[in-house]
């Protein structure tokens, strides 16, 4: 199957998305979508002739292992039965009903830990939590920071616009000073976060900030960087945060789609000679103001054991025939 074919695959049987017009998470939706089906073709081209697979012996479960490759790893990785989109509440919490993956809505704030225990029991699966600024870094920041450090392999999705949507416009942590909303007309009385600074410094192993506004005027195109960037990002072997900035064309009337194309830039244009491997450039990068620009592309990227290779997991801890008379006893005890 070619990535015309995978990226048709996972927008089958889905909903029509309940987003305002113009909202930025159709760009993530977008990006997020052809990069896993650009993944799965690619997968797939690679494995053709590959017959050196070690079945798991789980009854019920079709991924293998892959012992042909340099990395041992489960296969099939990226396609629509092999991924969990799951996401905590808001309006980008939405997302996991509008792609053909599996799917699961954690409460507010909760997507971290509901990835920790589903990939935990299953890391043949490619887990990706998702959800707003509000989501992540308000309810979600005790997890944010502390999630980090396990270093579980899974890639966090987060579009900030930098206001609740859902809730009609209130202050989110990382609002700037000078926004002002309908429910909040002086704004916020105090200073953002700084999501890239914490992320850094509290043990994400892939960091990435992106914007999808199609091309800037130099013909740079965002799309193809953005979809470039977040396969990196799945691909790392371990806790990958990727932020897209976005529009909330409805609350935020300042970060428009304009605002953001005149502010975006590669790293790179930025900083001729940055190094991913090195915090501290990390670090000094995401202190540059976004009203004076908003760097794209790879922060922070190191190679660090994964959870799954401290504990020695190799393969699902799942048992996929449960035992219905436990399970039937345990409700009746608790009901
Ligand atoms: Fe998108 Fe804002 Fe509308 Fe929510 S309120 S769907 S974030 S534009
Ligand atoms: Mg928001």
């Amino acid at each position: 199957m070619d990535k015309a074919a995978f990226q048709k695959l996972f927008q089958e049987n889905t909903k029509d998305p309940q987003w305002c017009p113009g909202c930025g998470d159709f760009t993530e939706l977008n990006v997020l979508i052809r990069a896993l089906a650009e993944l799965a073709s690619e997968d797939r081209e690679i494995h053709k002739n590959v017959n050196d697979f070690e079945e798991m012996g789980i009854s019920g479960l079709e991924a293998k292992i892959c012992k042909s490759c340099p990395e041992k790893h489960f296969y099939p990785r990226y396609e629509p039965h092999t991924v969990v989109t799951e996401s905590g509440i808001g309006c980008a919490g939405q997302m996991f009903a509008y792609i053909n993956t599996y799917g699961a809505k954690a409460t507010h704030g909760r997507a971290l830990p509901f990835s920790l225990g589903l990939k935990l029991a299953r890391p043949d699966l490619t887990v990706i939590p998702q959800g707003g600024d509000g989501d992540a870094w308000a309810i979600g920041a005790g997890h944010f920071a502390n999630f980090a450090g396990f270093n579980l392999d899974i890639t966090y999705l987060v579009t900030n616009n930098e206001v609740y949507g859902l809730t009609k416009g209130q202050m989110s942590p990382t609002s700037p000073v000078w926004l002002k909303t309908g429910v909040n007309p002086t704004g916020p009385i105090r200073e953002p976060m700084n999501p890239i600074a914490v992320a850094v410094s509290s043990g994400w192993t892939f960091v990435a900030r992106l914007v999808n506004v199609g091309k800037l005027t130099n013909g740079f195109n965002t799309a193809e960087f953005s979809v470039d960037i977040l396969k990196k990002a799945i691909k790392h072997p371990g806790s990958s945060l990727v932020i897209f900035e976005t529009e909330c064309p409805t609350y935020n009337k300042v970060k428009t789609k304009e605002w953001l194309k005149e502010r975006t830039v590669p790293i790179s244009d930025v900083e001729p000679n940055y190094n991913p491997a090195l915090a501290i450039d990390a670090l000094k990068l995401s202190l540059v103001p976004e009203e004076e620009k908003i760097p794209i592309g790879i922060y922070y990227q190191v190679r660090r054991s994964t959870l799954h290779e401290k504990l020695g997991i190799e393969k699902p801890l799942i048992n996929l025939k449960p035992d219905r008379e436990k399970i039937k006893k345990l409700l009746e005890r608790y009901s």
